[in-house]
């Protein structure tokens, strides 16, 4: 905290950061200056929590222009260290996920780009509330480590061309502070600041390229299309602001991904996807979005080019190949890719039933995803340990006609209790009744 000037007014810094929240408060854009001004004393603790959380407040209701979000973001990217990523050859691309249930394109990706001659420094999150975190799915695989250093991430992508790793401590500290902050004053779902806290982390790895999947529907952040489709616009532009190629698809979360929802069961099911199988939705996602990061990693001329380059990966098992050298490169047990078996298994496995005939008119996503970290797959609090084999395997999709007894998914847990409980809130999850639902389109639109 700055010490008072001699004549007992407020620091100087103090003095500054009032009058910025005010110019904020009366829906004045700001300055870049004024904006790096915040997010320095937020990252050096140098601006109190009380100054901090006003000017979050500000932006939460008074929004933020193109420019003010770029500067907001570049902020954030500057706040620690960036990684240099230039003397690891090659096309520096990353994909990024608003947040799902069931969204396990990442491991497909990341090996899938790498082998097509991409480089993919791909920094993840883990599973919070009822959103799946890709560091916890690959940390299903026995002694996969995601907690490299700089250099060993430097190291993984030289030989491999592709990391799934966590962030490290010096990348992006104005985001964690912020983003504690954000929480405990209701400013989290503000375009500019979600734009800020997500684009600052991406051009933190140094890429070249980036392709954004945000979510819409009843287990995304922005279940809203008009809103989800803003939030897309607001991220391309702060991306194409900091000099990086962006593209954006805006996707359904009214139903998971795939079928599988559960750390060790989705990396099974990536593993499927990756030898050219698994769930149709979950192959065209991630056809579309690595043909994107491929695309603007100018390894294709155009969006055919790049579907056939993903397409020979697949096909010829070269993405698998390189799942498995990630994997290896990351300490974990590369075996576990011809032999999903040496995954962790759950000891209960019982069906989840339709109560009634009728349609699959609707799935609550949310509540899916909320079922699933109850089971232990996911977590409450930043400190809750996951059970890496719980989960579901769903068998119903919307759209589908059942009879009464017809299995929703098969439910994989710890206890005959927990498993008990899941089913019942997983069958609570389905709305089935009369009626011809049209299922949703897979990608709502696509933003350029
Ligand atoms: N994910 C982030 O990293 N930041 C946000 O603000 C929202 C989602």
């Amino acid at each position: 905290m700055a010490a008072r000037r001699g004549d007992g007014r407020a620091p100087l810094g103090d003095e500054r950061a009032a009058d910025i929240i005010r110019a904020k408060r009366d829906g004045r854009a700001l300055s870049a200056g004024e904006i790096e001004f915040f997010v320095r004393g937020a990252a050096s603790g140098g601006i109190a929590d009380a100054p901090v959380a006003a000017f979050l407040m500000a932006v939460y209701l008074n929004g933020m222009d193109a420019a003010e979000t770029a500067a907001l973001t570049s902020a954030i990217t500057r706040s620690g260290v960036v990684l240099d990523l230039r003397d690891v050859p090659g096309p520096k691309v990353d994909k990024h996920s608003t947040g799902g249930v069931g969204d396990k394109t990442s491991l497909v990706l990341a090996p899938a780009a790498a082998a097509a001659g991409a480089v993919v420094p791909m920094i993840s999150g883990r599973s919070l509330g009822h959103t799946g975190g890709t560091l916890d799915k690959m940390e299903s695989i026995p002694g996969l480590r995601t907690d490299l250093t700089v250099e060993g991430l430097r190291r993984a992508l030289a030989t491999c061309g592709a990391a799934i790793v966590g962030q490290t401590a010096e990348m992006c500290p104005a985001d964690r502070r912020l983003y504690a902050l954000r929480d405990r004053t209701a400013t989290v779902e503000s375009t500019p600041l979600i734009v800020g806290s997500i684009m600052g982390k991406k051009l933190a790895e140094g890429i070249d390229a980036l392709v954004l999947d945000v979510k819409t529907g009843s287990g995304a952040f922005m279940r809203e299309l008009p809103r989800a489709r803003e939030l897309a616009a607001a991220m391309v532009a702060a991306g194409r602001a900091a000099g990086i190629r962006v593209g954006a698809l805006v996707t359904d979360m009214g139903q998971p991904l795939g079928r599988a929802v559960g750390n060790a069961l989705e990396v099974r099911e990536a593993l499927e996807a990756l030898a050219g199988g698994g769930p149709p939705d979950l192959a065209l996602l991630c056809r579309e979005l690595a043909a994107r990061m491929l695309l603007l990693a100018g390894l294709a001329d155009d969006l055919a080019a790049a579907r056939e380059r993903y397409d020979g990966v697949i096909a010829s098992g070269a993405a698998r190949a390189r799942f498995a050298d990630i994997v290896r490169c990351q300490g974990g047990d590369p075996a576990v890719v011809e032999r999903p078996g040496r995954l962790p298994a759950a000891r209960v496995v019982r069906e989840a039933r339709a109560d009634r005939a009728g349609a699959v008119l609707a799935i609550d996503t949310r509540a899916v995803g909320e079922a699933a970290l109850r089971l232990g797959a996911g977590r409450g609090t930043p400190a809750d340990a996951v059970d890496p084999a719980a989960g579901f395997l769903l068998s119903a999709r919307v759209g589908d006609r059942l009879r009464a007894g017809d299995p929703l998914g098969a439910v994989h847990g710890a206890t005959e209790a927990q498993v008990a409980e899941a089913a019942a809130r997983l069958a609570a999850a389905f709305e089935i009744g009369e009626g011809d639902p049209v299922p949703p389109p897979l990608i709502h639109e696509e933003i350029d």
